[in-house]
């Protein structure tokens, strides 16, 4: 609508839809047996996650795997770090399979992972994909036949790598070298840049290195990782620019709850949305009594908030405020999302489609008929004074109006008709 006598309101066309940009990087195959999970490339963007457990624990380190995998996680790592935990892998890999649990393993090496490789060959087998961090491979002239030995290990088995640079164990030698040279500028970088600039070779000239000795570069994955929103999102605009392989993302060291949430969040969807990073973990510190499948529900979270990925059903809540002054719609929304989340499993393969679902949860009548009607189902509850009538819209139009006690149960079950009836197999009918 045009007010009369209003200035006019800048128009410079139809505004664009944002959406992430792409970048095409090359496709690693990850692969256990006759299934494979590929990273990079056309794939969509993966998840994964780290168990806490002692990989010599076998059966309960199974059993985080599995809750990680049900929970979404596509790849998960495990520690590999003493000859005990090597010799439980192939272990923990025919207990997943006895249990039917379809993921592939990663396993982390430090300082030893030369050795391990190569005097468990069944544990080399077992993993899917190698995590070598070129900060503790050795030192001096240790360093590159040692990172040699992984490599040949990981062509001998057909495994892919992930070169794992982290701050926290940035390779020393390249950094006090770099620090040298920059001392040599005529206009030295800032300390920052030089930490930068060491990360990046540590990861670019360790895949080089792996390439030379015969690693095929569609098994090479990367990562830089840093705890620092602003140095991750530097990191790795410069990792995008500077190679095609595929890139591991995630904030090391993100911290707890919300902090560690919101930080992970921060960083992934800046660099998500330009197109940078093939798969992500979020590196969150279990709080007390937390799930460690926690990591992963951020994960998706973050890919679907994003438009990148769809792995749940929605529902839209409004924050409440002072028109609302029961916490029925809070407890609601609560109800109805965890119902969704709870029903996921079996849903995934009963109801083909139904994670696009979106359901909104509202509170007054200022915007809860309008959020409703965006929603495939949604409900708008009374806020305070208003008739205690709760309307319901289905498909964009008011199909009811709920009123009493039962509001939450009645609610839920019309919802779980909606999905039968939208999502459900179609009826055959006898002939
Ligand atoms: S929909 Fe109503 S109750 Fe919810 S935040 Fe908006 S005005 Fe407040």
């Amino acid at each position: 609508m045009t007010r009369p006598h209003s200035e006019p309101v800048p128009d410079d066309g139809p505004i664009e839809a944002a959406q992430p940009a792409p970048r095409r990087s090359r496709q690693a195959r990850v692969v256990w047996g006759d299934r494979v999970v590929t990273i990079g490339g056309d794939a969509p963007v993966r998840v994964q996650s780290m168990t806490n457990t002692d990989t010599v624990d076998v059966i309960e380190t199974a059993i985080q795997v599995k809750e990680l995998a049900l929970a979404g996680s596509e790849l998960v790592r495990i520690t590999v770090n003493t000859p005990e935990a090597a010799a439980a892998v192939p272990h923990i890999r025919d207990q997943l399979d006895r249990m039917g649990i379809d993921v592939p393993l990663v396993g982390d090496f430090h300082y030893n992972g030369h050795r391990l490789l190569t005097d468990f060959p069944a544990m080399a087998q077992a993993l899917s994909k190698y995590r070598i961090n070129p900060g503790n491979v050795g030192k001096g002239d240790k360093r590159d036949r040692q990172f040699a030995m992984m490599v040949e290990a990981a062509m001998k088995y057909d495994k892919v790598v992930r070169i794992g640079v982290n701050w926290g164990s940035l390779d020393q030698e390249l950094l006090a070298q770099l620090m040298d040279d920059n001392a040599k500028r005529p206009e030295p970088w800032e300390a920052q840049q030089v930490m930068y600039q060491a990360l990046v070779q540590s990861a670019l000239s360790s895949a080089a290195y792996a390439r030379e000795l015969g690693l095929n570069p569609d098994h090479i994955v990367i990562s830089c990782k840093v705890s620092g929103v602003q140095d991750l999102i530097s990191v790795y605009r410069a990792l995008a620019r500077r190679c095609d392989y595929a890139l591991h993302l995630g904030l090391t060291e993100a911290g707890m709850g919300t902090k560690g949430t919101v930080a992970s969040a921060s960083a992934l969807a800046v660099l998500l949305q330009e197109g940078i990073g093939d798969t992500i973990r979020v590196s969150l510190t279990p709080q007390p009594g937390e799930a460690r499948t926690q990591e992963v529900v951020v994960a998706l979270e973050i890919l679907q908030a994003l438009g990148l990925r769809t792995f749940n059903p929605s529902v839209t809540a409004c924050p409440g405020c002072g028109r609302t002054t029961s916490t029925t719609f809070q407890e609601l929304a609560k109800q109805i999302d965890d119902y969704l989340r709870a029903q996921m499993p079996v849903w995934k393969s009963k109801y083909p489609g139904v994670e696009t679902m979106k359901v909104a949860v509202m509170g007054c009548i200022v915007n809860g008929p309008g959020e409703s009607k965006h929603a495939d189902i949604g409900i708008s509850l009374p806020g305070t004074g208003e008739a205690p009538a709760a309307p319901v819209f289905i498909d964009g139009h008011k199909a009811m109006t709920l009123r009493g006690e039962g509001i939450a149960t009645e609610f839920q079950k019309i919802v779980e008709d909606y999905i039968e009836r939208r999502f459900g197999a179609p009826h055959s009918s006898a002939a």
